[in-house]
């Protein structure tokens, strides 16, 4: 285990990987070019000392010329460092935002399938996106005002000595009180309040996603934004944080921040009323007023820099939330994949006391599953809703991982195969199965991107995706989600088959999904499946029992465990969960053959 927790800003620069070092350069620029800024004002100094020493004859003054190229070559040097400065940690930062993008994309390539149905891949990809630009202003722009304004505090207590220290602390005291009060709206009780305050705005923000979601069902059912309780009482609730930020923690402190940093001479003028008598009386009145004047001038730099802190400090907060969001994609379980993998042998699956709970869930979804389907079997899964077949089926090519037990696959247990060599020996027909916004031949070559024109087609048309291409104005070619070439839910579900076809796996797992089924589409899609699953080992979640019926073997699942199993014949003749399914199913189909008969 690490000993220390790193801060945020560490763990922010490891991301810059070699370019790390250019964050530092930038920082020393930054900090030297703080120095150099103050030399002009130095220079005022000086020339305000000469011109006061040979008053009333000015023209007695030599240096004036020299100190005002001095000024005008230290406040340029200043400000080009500065600009270099910032061309540093800009280089890194950018290169910190891209590193996050790529090794978090490189992770999430490794988390289980499963991840992308929780968390949809887009969202993945902007809440990676959005964190990694976040992080820019802080790691390019804050840090070096940082250390810029920590240099000029430094600096200014070495000035008190050279200078006056009694006006040198009247600026100081003016930097302290401000930071004090910039501080206390941020820190101590007021930080818990800052956490709950961005934690409010998260929940607006996600309510009001969800409500945009939700906007054709307000439309259909003809309901009001205020039915939408969640997301009225999140902005409710953030309005009244944000008052009581506003008006209980920011008011006071905000307002004494402010007098002080625009205002540093608030103490440097009593003080120096205070002083002028005593300068006056010993005869040093000339360098008191230099003094002065030196100040006077120094404190504008103070407020800028302190303005700067202000800006820095919202950029931490601003950093430090999106390395939050970072690091949950980071710490998202990933596949452990095989030291040394083993080839699968045959078509065989076999569930060996299979138990499985979800991250979160607090009851198995499976336990204790064990069953086997030899090479070239059709496996049924039934059960009522909620009963574990998806999940079942989820597990063979790795969705998932198994709690306890194992999955085998040719006689090996899943997590001991590569898994493109698992990928290659599994194809999956789901119901959510996605299309690209590509041409159908891409779609469908996505299983096998080495696969010939003439091999996508005949897999289309084993698939009996004929009448799709027919319509389509480029037949394969055609670029499907744009311009009119939407398909229907059964049009889609036939080019996934062809992608199963094609992909010539020797085992299918696949979702009899029908929900969607008009009888055309039905006719076509059971030929397809049939094409599909012939000779395969093929692992099915049934919805519909006639399709079961020819099934080699059927697993009954009910909450999570194997009710009953064995064949269609064996499960009626045995009277149990089945038997009553079977029934339903029965008593379902004669009454819809009536209904329609009545309807005639
Ligand atoms: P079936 O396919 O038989 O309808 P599932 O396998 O989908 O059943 O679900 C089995 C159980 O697991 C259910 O209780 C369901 O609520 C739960 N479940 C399914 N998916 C998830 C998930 N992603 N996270 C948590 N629980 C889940």
């Amino acid at each position: 285990m690490k000993g220390k927790k790193k801060s945020d800003v560490a763990v922010l620069l490891d991301y810059a990987g070699s370019r790390k070092g250019l964050t530092f350069l930038g920082l020393t620029f930054s900090a030297v070019s703080m120095l150099l800024s103050m030399v002009p004002y130095i220079c005022i100094w000086l020339a305000a000392r000469d011109l006061i020493a040979v008053a009333p004859d000015w023209t007695q003054a030599h240096g004036i010329t020299r100190y005002g190229w001095m000024a005008f070559v230290f406040a340029f040097a200043g400000i080009a460092l500065y600009f270099a400065g910032l061309m540093c940690t800009h280089l890194a930062a950018f290169r910190t935002a891209s590193n996050i993008r790529k090794k978090g994309i490189a992770h999430v390539m490794k988390a289980p399938l499963g991840y992308f149905d929780a968390n949809a891949s887009g969202l993945i990809r902007g809440r990676l996106d959005a964190a990694a630009a976040d992080t820019e202003t802080l790691l390019a722009h804050n840090l070096a005002d940082i250390v810029g304004t920590i240099v000029l505090f430094i600096s200014m207590v070495i000035l008190m000595f050279l200078f006056d220290w009694r006006m040198g602390l009247a600026c100081l005291l003016a930097a302290v009180i401000s930071i004090i009060s910039m501080a206390s709206m941020m820190g101590g009780k007021n930080a818990s309040f800052m956490a709950q305050y961005q934690a409010a705005l998260d929940r607006m923000n996600k309510s009001g996603t969800e409500y945009v979601r939700g906007i054709p069902v307000v439309k259909i059912f003809q309901q009001t934004v205020y039915s939408f309780k969640a997301f009225q009482a999140s902005i409710e609730e953030y309005s009244y944080f944000a008052e009581h930020y506003n008006s209980h923690v920011c008011s006071k402190p905000q307002s004494v921040n402010l007098t002080f940093t625009e205002g540093a001479f608030v103490f440097l003028v009593p003080v120096a009323l205070f002083l002028a008598p005593e300068a006056l009386a010993d005869g040093s009145f000339a360098g008191f007023i230099t003094d002065f004047v030196f100040y006077a001038v120094f404190s504008a730099i103070i407020s800028t820099a302190l303005a700067r802190i202000m800006f820095a400090s919202s950029g931490i907060m601003l950093a430090s939330a999106a390395l939050g969001r970072i690091n949950k994609v980071m710490e998202s379980p990933t596949l452990k994949n095989p030291a040394n993998p083993m080839e699968p042998h045959g078509s065989k699956v076999e569930f060996m006391d299979v138990s499985f709970t979800y991250d979160g869930a607090t009851t198995p979804a499976l336990s204790h599953v064990s069953f086997t389907a030899e090479s070239g079997q059709t496996i049924a899964l039934v059960g009522p809703s909620g009963g574990g077949k998806t999940t079942a089926a989820s597990l063979i090519p790795r969705f998932w991982d198994v709690s306890s037990g194992s999955v085998n696959v040719g006689g090996v247990d899943v997590r001991q195969i590569d898994p493109h060599v698992l990928m290659d020996h599994v194809a999956f027909v789901f119901q959510n199965n996605r299309l690209f916004k590509a041409s159908i031949l891409e779609n469908v070559r996505a299983a096998r991107p080495g696969a010939s024109r003439e091999q996508v087609k005949n897999a289309l048309m084993a698939a009996q995706c004929q009448d799709i291409l027919d319509k389509l104005p480029e037949g394969m070619d055609t670029l499907i989600g744009t311009e009119g070439t939407y398909l229907s839910g059964g049009e889609q579900q036939r080019i996934a088959l062809a992608r199963a076809i094609l992909k010539d796996a020797p085992i299918i797992v696949l979702d009899e999904a029908t929900a969607f089924a008009d009888p055309e589409n039905e006719v076509l899609i059971q030929k397809a499946f049939a094409t599909l699953t012939k000779g395969r080992t093929v692992i099915m979640i049934a919805h519909r029992l006639s399709t079961v019926v020819g099934a080699d073997q059927i697993i009954v699942l009910d909450r999570g465990c194997i009710a009953e199993q064995g064949s269609h014949k064996e499960l009626v003749a045995a009277n149990g969960l089945y038997a009553r399914m079977w029934a339903d199913y029965n008593k379902a189909v004669r009454w819809k053959i009536s209904s329609e008969k009545e309807d005639e």
